[in-house]
């Protein structure tokens, strides 16, 4: 698994055991990402480039599911008694596997089918498996998504000087997150 640390995310049920794991962000919490708050922060846009490229040699490059690499996923896990979203790890993941992986804007662009095509491959499942994945993935963020999450970033602070970032960037980093909209 090209996981920061050789890190098995603790499963939760509907989709732990597979490589590729579909886990639907709850709405409360869309766009509160680091990846968003590059996009949206011109002194954290360097800072999520440096951890991308450490990441990426970290990986070689690679994903999961053997392919080449062309994004960094945040993986993040839920505490759904305390309604915490943790960051637990980066992923380096080919476009396909992130395609799954946000398999809600797969179907709304119309690449849905294809997404779960990928799923199946991956994982080795059939259609009808890979399709109650997904079903199972919506019953899960429809409950979450009625929730107010907090966010904690607490794995990335134990890891800035492997990342090559600093305390005080996740400082900022939390700071901006909390003001980031999470309207579409
Ligand atoms: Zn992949």
């Amino acid at each position: 698994m090209a996981r920061f640390g050789g890190r098995e995310q603790s499963g939760n049920g509907a989709t732990s055991g597979f490589t590729l794991k579909i886990e639907l962000v709850p709405s409360p919490l869309w766009r509160k990402t680091l990846a968003n708050l590059a996009r949206n922060n011109s002194a954290w846009r360097s800072k999520w480039q440096t951890i991308r490229s450490t990441e990426m040699k970290r990986t070689g490059g690679k994903c999961a599911c053997g392919a080449q690499a062309h994004s960094l996923h945040e993986v993040w896990e839920y505490d759904d008694r305390e309604h915490v979203q943790r960051l637990a790890g980066f992923e380096t993941v080919c476009s396909d596997c992130s395609l799954a992986q946000h398999i809600g804007r797969a179907f709304q662009i119309g690449k849905g089918e294809e997404a779960l095509k990928h799923i199946m491959k991956v994982n080795g499942i059939t259609y009808t498996a890979a399709n109650e994945l997904v079903e199972k993935a919506k019953i899960v963020w429809e409950i979450r998504s009625s929730y107010e999450w907090r966010q904690d970033l607490g794995w990335l602070r134990n890891r800035v000087g492997a990342l090559g970032i600093t305390l005080e960037d996740v400082d900022l980093a939390e700071e901006v997150i909390r003001g980031l909209s999470s309207d579409y």
